[in-house]
């Protein structure tokens, strides 16, 4: 079983698995490759002078990867709620169990919809429909999360990075049982 499940690839997706897999979590991605961050080109990443969307979600996967997060390349279909656990069920990768899901799915709502997830009418250009979240990101589905673009938060990759980040810590600091942070120390020059 994995700890914390992720449907969704972009920036909110992903930065949601590098900081659980590096949180020691069983870490599942699910993406159908349907986003919009790879049409995109950034000036405005913080940190970043410029790249490309491609190179992003490149450098990303491979950030996850790094620390464990597995990749399953389908669309998911539907999220079964079970006791402890949800199953998600993909198109032809079959079905996988996870302890939390994260909803990172960007401009795309359908799954959520189908779900029960409760939504609203988005707020910015092109963005039609969002989820209800709470301030921590949980949906009032017991165990499913949002993130992202599809929870609502502005349309800007710095933005849903940020909110995926912030999803995470609160699902592991949920498994954890005590707040979590991440932080790596710069080692003193010898
Ligand atoms: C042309 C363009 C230019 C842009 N320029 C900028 C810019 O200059 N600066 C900036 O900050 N932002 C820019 N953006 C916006 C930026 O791309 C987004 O704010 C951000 O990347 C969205 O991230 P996200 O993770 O929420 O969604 P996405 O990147 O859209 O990722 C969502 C992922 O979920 C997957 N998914 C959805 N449903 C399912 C399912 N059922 N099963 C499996 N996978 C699923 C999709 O395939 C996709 O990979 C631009 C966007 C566009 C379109």
């Amino acid at each position: 079983m994995y700890d914390i499940a992720i449907v969704g690839a972009g920036p909110a997706g992903l930065s949601a698995a590098l900081f659980a897999a590096k949180a020691g979590k069983k870490t599942l991605l699910i993406d159908n490759d349907k986003g919009m961050t790879k049409r995109a080109w950034f000036e405005n990443f913080y940190g970043v002078l410029e790249i490309s969307g491609p190179d992003l979600l490149e450098i990303g996967r491979k950030q996850a990867a790094k620390f464990g997060a597995e990749l399953v390349e389908d669309k998911a279909v539907n999220i079964v709620k079970g006791t402890d656990s949800l199953t998600i069920e993909t198109e032809a990768k079959g079905s996988f169990e996870a302890k939390h899901v994260i909803l990172a799915t960007g401009v795309i709502v359908e799954l959520a919809e189908q779900i029960g997830v409760e939504t609203k009418p988005g707020t910015e250009p092109r963005i039609k429909t969002v989820l209800q979240v709470d301030q921590d990101g949980k949906t009032k589905i017991d165990r499913v999360w949002a993130a992202g673009t599809c929870a609502g938060v502005s349309v800007h990759a710095t933005i849903t990075a940020g909110d995926g980040a912030k999803v995470a810590i609160n699902v592991i600091s949920e498994l954890n049982g005590e707040r979590y942070v991440d932080h790596d120390v710069l080692q003193a020059p010898k």
